[in-house]
């Protein structure tokens, strides 16, 4: 069997460190091609580009074995585009990261890290996103290592269709780490959660004397289950979400069937 050929991503842009981690960390893994925004497009959601052309330009990381393009569009732009145009085949797996920040809670929706993942899903590729919290060195060591763990068992085991694996690292020193994380061992199996921002528009005035706002806030402390993402990641430790793109609100169906609007005509 040829080796995998690994499809890398991201949404802080094509030259970020930890893209370039990504790669280097995955790298004994297979073929890696790079497909990623040409400049940071962090928190664009899901969004595509669909009224402006997407160009293409290959880029030298000066990463030996690394194929990379910049593209101008979204995360979800640049997963598509290479899966449908650009790479010589199907890629085995689709990864994106290691984004700056972590991606936990309703961050989750806004994520163009967890977006190009989810791009891989519905293509049917088995997907991750991996995302450091950087609240401390930021050191991207022990991420790759995590991250090429991760990579390799999906590799070898696969995914449920259409789900993708959503990785939250705690930025802490190796040895602060929980027991067996090099090894691949006693990462938490978690739920996303509800973790959410108090949000702030501050009201600015620019140099035309016109009024302008700038989105600002600070997250908010909830009380939640302890195995969701954002109280792992908070805990120290390794969160790993499985999510899909299946929107429906099961429980509101429930909730919603004795409504008039459903009583048979
Ligand atoms: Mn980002």
């Amino acid at each position: 069997m040829s080796a995998p050929l690994i499809l890398i991503s991201n949404d802080d842009g094509i030259q970020s460190p930890g893209l370039r981690a990504l790669c280097e960390a995955l790298l004994p893994l297979g073929e890696v091609v790079v497909m990623a925004p040409e400049v940071e497009r962090s928190a664009v959601g899901h969004a595509i580009t669909i009224s402006d052309p997407l160009r293409v330009t290959e880029v030298d990381l000066k990463l030996d074995g690394v194929t990379a393009y910049a593209c101008s569009g979204t995360p979800a732009d640049c997963v598509k585009l290479a899966v449908l145009s650009i790479l010589p085949q199907r890629p085995d797996l689709v990864v994106s990261g290691i984004n700056h920040g972590s991606n936990t809670g309703v961050n989750v929706i806004y994520s163009g890290t967890v977006s190009a993942a989810t791009e891989g899903a519905i293509l049917g590729i088995p997907s991750l996103a991996v995302s450091l919290d950087y609240r401390g060195s930021g050191n991207l060591e022990p991420s790759k290592i995590i991250a090429r763990r991760i990579a390799a068992g999906v590799l070898e085991t696969g995914l449920p269709t259409g789900t993708l694996l959503n990785v939250n690292i705690p930025d802490l020193p190796a040895e602060q780490l929980p027991p067996g994380w090099q090894e691949g061992h006693g990462y938490d199996l978690t739920v996303h959660g509800k973790s959410d921002w108090q949000d702030h528009f501050d009201r600015r005035v620019d140099p035309q004397d016109r009024v302008y706002y700038w989105l600002t806030g600070q997250r908010r402390e909830i009380e939640e289950e302890s195995n969701t993402d954002e109280e792992t990641l908070k805990a120290g430790r390794v969160s790993i979400t499985p999510l899909h793109f299946d929107l429906t609100d099961h429980r509101a169906r429930e909730a919603l069937a004795s409504w008039e609007l459903f009583k048979p005509a």
